[in-house]
C-alpha cells in the first residue's frame, strides 16, 4: 500500500503521524510510505531520518494525496485539505467528527474511508487515546509547577517544598489515566497528593497502587469543596465517555482557593470540569487569572511536547497502520472488532452512532 504522511497545518501543531522507527516498519513490511517535505521537523525529525528509514519525500502536498491510498495524520483535516482527499482513500488519523459539520459533509462527499484513532477500543478502552492522556497527565503537574512560581501569579511555593518546609497540596479530580500520571508525576516531585474519584473500584486500585503516597477522597461536593480549598495545585482530570464534563468544582469554590493557587483543567477538552473556566486557552497564552487564582486550560496540551507526543502515538498506531496496510482496510477491521469501532466515515455514509446522531445523519 502507499501510505501518504502530511505535514500538520493546524497552528502550533507540531506533531506528525509517524517517526522514522514507524516508518522502517511500514516499509521493511513491503509498504511504500510517501512522506511530506519537513513534516517531521516540529517533532525533530529530519527530513533525511525518513530517507534512511526508507520513505520518499514528497515536497507538493497535492502530490502526496494524489498518490496516497491511505492518508496518515495526527489532527483532523482542516478547510484547506478537504479537496486533496479523493475516493476510496483511507484517512487515518484523529477525527472528531460529532463537532465538525463540515469536515464530516466535506469526507462524505468525496467518499473517503475515515478511521478515527479515538474510537478505536480494545478491552474496553481506548488505545489510541491513552498516550496522550498519559502526556498530559504528567505535563499537568510539569506546567502546575511552573504557574506556582511568583514571577507566574502563583504564590511562590516549590511543589516539593524543601527540608524543614512543608511540600505543596496536590489535589486531582478524576483517577483515571490523566489522573494517575499526573499522581506519579507529583509524588515524584514530593508534593502531598490527594486523588477524588467517583468510583470506589478506582480508588481501592490508585491505594494499592501507590499505597500511603496519596490519600484517595470519594467524589461528592462536600468532598471537593474540603479539598479544593487546600489545594495548592488542583487538576481536573474527569472524563465522562461521550458526554460533556460534568462541573465538579463551582465558582464559589473556586474563591475559597488560596491567592496565587493554580487550576490545570486538562479536561477542557470536553468542556472542563470547573465553573470558573469557560474557554479554552492556547500555548501562546495559556492561563489568566480569576479570584487570584491562575487558570490553565489548554486543550492540546500534548501539542508541547511534540517529540515526545509523537514518539507515543506511533508507538500506539503503528500496529494498526500495519494491519490496514497489509491486510486491506477491510480484511483488517474484519479481524479486529475494535479497530472496525474506529470506521466513522465510508462510502458517503456515517458509520458511527456518535457522528450520525451529532449531525442528524441516518446511521
Ligand atoms: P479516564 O476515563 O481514564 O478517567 C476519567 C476518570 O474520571 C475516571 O476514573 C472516572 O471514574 C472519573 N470520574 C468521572 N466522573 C467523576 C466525578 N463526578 N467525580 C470524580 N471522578 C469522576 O479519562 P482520561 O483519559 O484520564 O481523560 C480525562 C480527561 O482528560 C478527558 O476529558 C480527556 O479528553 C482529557 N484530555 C485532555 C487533554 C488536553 O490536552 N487537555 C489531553 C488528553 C486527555
Amino acid at each position: 500500500m502507499i501510505i501518504g504522511v502530511a505535514k500538520e497545518i493546524k497552528n502550533n501543531e507540531n506533531r506528525v503521524a509517524l517517526t522514522p522507527a514507524g516508518t522502517a516498519t511500514l516499509v521493511k513490511a513491503g509498504q511504500r510510505v510517501l512522506f511530506e517535505h519537513s513534516a517531521g521537523i516540529g517533532s525533530g525529525f529530519s527530513d533525511e531520518s525518513y530517507i534512511k528509514a526508507g520513505a520518499e519525500i514528497v515536497t507538493d502536498k497535492k502530490e502526496l494525496f494524489d498518490k496516497a491510498e491511505m492518508i496518515m495524520k495526527v489532527k483532523e483535516p482542516l478547510a484547506p485539505e478537504y479537496d486533496l482527499f479523493h475516493g476510496g482513500q483511507i484517512l487515518f488519523t484523529y477525527l472528531h467528527l460529532a463537532p465538525e459539520p463540515a469536515l464530516t459533509k466535506a469526507l462524505l462527499a468525496k467518499k473517503v474511508i475515515g478511521i478515527a484513532y479515538e474510537t478505536i477500543e480494545r478491552n474496553h478502552s481506548l488505545p489510541l487515546l491513552i498516550p496522550m492522556s498519559e502526556v498530559a497527565g504528567r505535563m499537568a503537574v510539569q506546567v502546575g509547577a511552573h504557574w506556582l512560581e511568583k514571577t507566574f501569579s502563583g504564590k511562590g511555593i516549590l511543589l516539593g517544598g524543601v527540608p524543614g518546609v512543608e511540600s505543596a497540596q496536590v489535589v486531582i479530580i478524576g483517577g483515571g489515566v490523566v489522573g494517575t500520571h499526573a499522581a506519579k508525576m507529583a509524588i515524584g516531585m514530593g508534593a502531598r497528593v490527594a486523588i477524588i474519584d467517583k468510583s470506589s473500584e478506582r480508588l481501592a486500585y490508585l491505594d494499592d497502587i501507590f499505597g500511603g503516597r496519596v490519600t484517595t477522597i470519594m467524589s461528592n461536593s462536600y468532598n471537593i469543596a474540603d479539598w479544593v480549598k487546600q489545594a495548592d495545585l488542583l487538576i481536573g482530570a474527569v472524563l465522562l465517555p461521550g458526554a460533556k464534563a460534568p462541573k465538579l468544582v463551582s465558582e464559589e469554590m473556586v474563591k475559597t482557593m488560596e491567592p496565587g493557587s493554580v487550576i490545570v483543567d486538562v479536561a477542557i477538552d470536553q468542556g472542563g470540569s470547573i465553573e470558573t473556566i469557560d474557554r479554552a486557552t492556547t500555548h501562546s497564552d495559556p492561563t489568566y487569572v480569576k479570584y487570584g487564582v491562575v487558570h490553565y486550560s489548554v486543550a492540546n496540551m500534548p501539542g508541547a511536547v511534540a517529540r515526545t507526543s509523537t514518539l507515543a502515538l506511533t508507538n500506539a498506531t503503528i500496529e494498526y497502520a500495519l494491519q490496514i496496510a497489509s491486510k486491506g482496510w477491510k480484511e483488517a477491521l474484519r479481524a479486529d472488532s475494535g479497530l472496525a469501532k474506529g470506521l466513522n466515515v465510508f462510502e458517503g455514509k456515517v458509520t458511527f452512532p456518535g457522528v450520525a446522531e451529532a449531525h442528524n445523519l441516518p446511521y
